[in-house]
């Protein structure tokens, strides 16, 4: 399968639509998904062009998952977080809509289920977790 140069997550890494940043290195970005299924839900990831974990190199795998951490503990702390679930969908059949690589970081609470998925959230709802998780990555 061939990487398309203009799927949306492209598109957001050379800023032809905006998104909203939480993190980003020299190899990943990370960004609060617009349709979360959780307060406080992101997507890491690579800056390269990458469709799944399917072509990605090992570095660019280990790339991301350094960031999926750093994120995962950042979560926690912003959102008081009890647990971190990670997603991440492989083609079509696999559950992936957007065809550049990337991993949900979603905080958990015990007992509180996932929303479901589809619905837009709040934009400024969406940017008052941003800032709490660009809080604890200053601190
Ligand atoms: P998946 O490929 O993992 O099934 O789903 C893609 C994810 O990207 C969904 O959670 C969806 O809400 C999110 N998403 C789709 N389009 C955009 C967009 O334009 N901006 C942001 N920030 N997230 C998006």
């Amino acid at each position: 399968m061939q990487y398309d140069n203009d799927n949306i997550f492209a598109k957001i890494l050379r800023k032809e639509i905006p998104s909203e940043c939480v993190y980003e290195d020299d190899h990943t970005y990370a960004f609060m998904d617009i349709m979360p299924r959780a307060d406080g839900h992101l997507l890491v990831i690579p800056k390269g062009p990458v469709r799944n974990i399917l072509d990605a190199s090992p570095e660019q795998l280990a790339q991301c998952m350094e960031t999926v951490q750093k994120l995962g503990k950042a979560v926690m702390q912003a959102f008081d977080a009890d647990g971190v679930t990670l997603q991440q969908f492989n083609e079509a059949a696999g559950g992936q809509e957007v065809f550049h690589l990337h991993f949900h970081v979603l905080p958990r609470h015990e007992g509180i289920k996932t929303r479901p998925p589809g619905v837009m959230g709040d934009m400024a709802k969406i940017k008052a977790q941003a800032d709490k998780i660009r809080a604890v990555l200053q601190s």
